[in-house]
């Protein structure tokens, strides 16, 4: 085996991978390591999208979405079953399957690719010399012309609250449980915390949510947040806002936490308590001294904005750089570097990466909020149709939440649209290529959408930014 690559990429994860195969793809020799070690110590690609993140949590959501839907629309439907109850182990084994499914087709993709697969460890030297540290414990010296690094990110740690592995976790841990927990406690009411808890809800435990910020969802658009928190309360979800945790212990009754909000100090004592304040960039072992590359103050990986690092040809995609630290947006990167590596002229539109929180309702978003709109001083106007008024939505029994679409005065040039609802995540799609083409409403009014689908409440909602919304009064 050669030691001499066109391209190293260090990270197999959403952001790595694609990069290998594209740089594949365009003729290039290619090499990517990944030491992500699974708990029986197996070796895996994928990262913590696949082994630990976004596949195995959407397993978990769609099981317990079903027994959800069994036990609360079954009977609506006219079905009528014998006891509906959870075998947590099976529903666990499922999910193994899928995210063993999931990580093992990437190796099938780079042999399609001709990427050369490197389970293990990778540090940068300088000169884009890359030592590689094998299971085994060998060591080889390898060379690229170009090395992208794809290191990604790991929870973020709380001092006080510590990981313990057992009953104080991370989000890993909290998708791993043998059995739900009569009590689960989140810190943190962000995309992780809201998803999880959610899901070990719908399965049956007591789920409270302690949130250090007074807002809930910040970043989204208040008007779907609001929407949002008023739904997860009603599903029993108990999101408490402004709760700053001091300290979390473990004693016989389980996970004492105490958090001071409005009211003083106060105390919670749960069998499971999850950290999910956030990630951080992962850098560790990565960088041996004199490479070039820099890293900022909160360690991300400095690159700009075709992600090529302060070190010649050395660049770095995904969660290891500024932005959202979320699987496409990694992917796009990625697959940018790639063709940027190959001669190609290639760019990352961030101003389109879309959003999703995958709750019932999901919620899903794309270009700006109303709140970033206002600050901003344009002149704008607001299309909205609830799914209420959708046949489709209703023939599903899902008739929570509504579209949002916001439009400039100006130019009708579409700058935001915010979903909560049925399917959400998918439907955003559509608002995405939208925004990519600088769509405005009316292009998006003489768009032809098949009836009954959810995809006309986008359509209606665009209608409702000029008062022509057909299947919904204009207000
Ligand atoms: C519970 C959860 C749910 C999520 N759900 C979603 C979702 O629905 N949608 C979404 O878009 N995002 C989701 N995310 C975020 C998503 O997982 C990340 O944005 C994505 O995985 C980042 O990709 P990456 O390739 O940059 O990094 P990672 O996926 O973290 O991959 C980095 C890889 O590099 C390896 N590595 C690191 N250093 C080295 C080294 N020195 N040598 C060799 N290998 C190394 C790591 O072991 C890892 O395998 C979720 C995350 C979590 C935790």
């Amino acid at each position: 085996m050669s030691d001499s690559y066109d391209v190293i990429v260090i990270g197999g994860g959403p952001a790595g991978y694609p990069a290998a195969i594209r740089a594949g793809q365009l003729g290039l020799t290619v090499a990517c390591i990944d030491g992500w070690k699974n708990r029986d110590g197996s070796y895996a690609f994928g990262g913590t999208c696949l082994n630990a993140g976004c596949i195995p949590s959407k397993a978990l959501l769609e099981s317990s979405e079903l027994l959800h839907r069994a036990h609360t629309e079954f009977a609506t439907h006219g079905i009528h079953t014998g006891p509906v109850s959870i075998d947590v182990a099976q529903m666990q084994k499922r999910k193994g399957a899928i995210v063993k499914a999931s990580t093992q087709g990437i190796l099938a993709l780079f042999k399609g690719a001709k990427v050369t697969g490197l389970a293990g460890h990778g540090r940068l030297l300088p000169g884009r010399q890359v030592e590689f540290t094998a299971p085994d414990g060998t060591v080889r010296t390898l060379s690229g012309k170009h090395v992208v690094l794809a290191s990604g990110s790991e929870p973020a740690r709380l001092p006080s609250a510590p990981f313990d592995g057992e009953n104080i976790i991370d989000s890993w841990g909290v998708l791993d449980l043998a059995e739900t927990p009569k009590r689960l406690g989140v810190i943190g009411a962000g995309v992780i915390g809201v998803e999880l808890g959610s899901v070990w809800r719908r399965l049956g435990a007591e789920v409270v949510i302690l949130e250090a910020l007074d807002t809930f969802l910040p970043t989204a658009d208040q008007q779907v947040a609001k929407e949002a928190l008023k739904h997860f309360n009603k599903q029993g979800l108990n999101i408490k806002l402004g709760a700053k945790v001091s300290a979390a212990t473990l004693g016989k009754d389980g996970v004492t936490v105490r958090y001071t909000d409005k009211a003083g100090e106060q105390t919670l004592v749960v069998d499971k308590l999850v950290v999910a304040i956030g990630r951080r960039p992962y850098t560790e072992g990565l960088l041996a001294e004199g490479t070039g590359v820099a890293l900022d103050a909160r360690g991300f990986v400095e690159v700009d904005e075709h992600c090529h690092t302060a070190a010649e040809n050395v660049w770095a995609v995904g969660d290891a750089v500024r932005g959202p630290m979320l699987a496409h947006k990694g992917k796009e990167e990625g697959v940018m570097v790639a063709e940027r590596i190959a001669g190609h002229h290639a760019e990352v539109n961030y101003k389109t990466v879309p959003s999703v929180i995958y709750t019932a309702p999901e919620i899903a978003w794309v270009g700006l909020t109303e709140e970033q709109v206002k600050a901003s001083g344009r002149e704008y106007k607001i299309g909205n149709f609830p799914f209420l008024a959708s046949g489709r939505a209703r023939a599903m029994e899902s008739t929570a939440g509504f579209v949002k679409l916001i439009a400039a005065v100006d130019n009708d040039e579409v700058l935001g649209v915010h979903i909560i609802g049925p399917m959400a995540g998918e439907l955003i799609a559509e608002a995405g290529l939208a925004l990519e083409y600088s769509a405005s409403a009316a292009d998006l009014q003489m768009t032809m959408h098949a009836h009954p689908t959810l995809s006309e409440a986008l359509h209606e909602a665009a209608l409702s930014a000029d008062k022509r919304a057909i299947d919904f009064i204009n207000r």
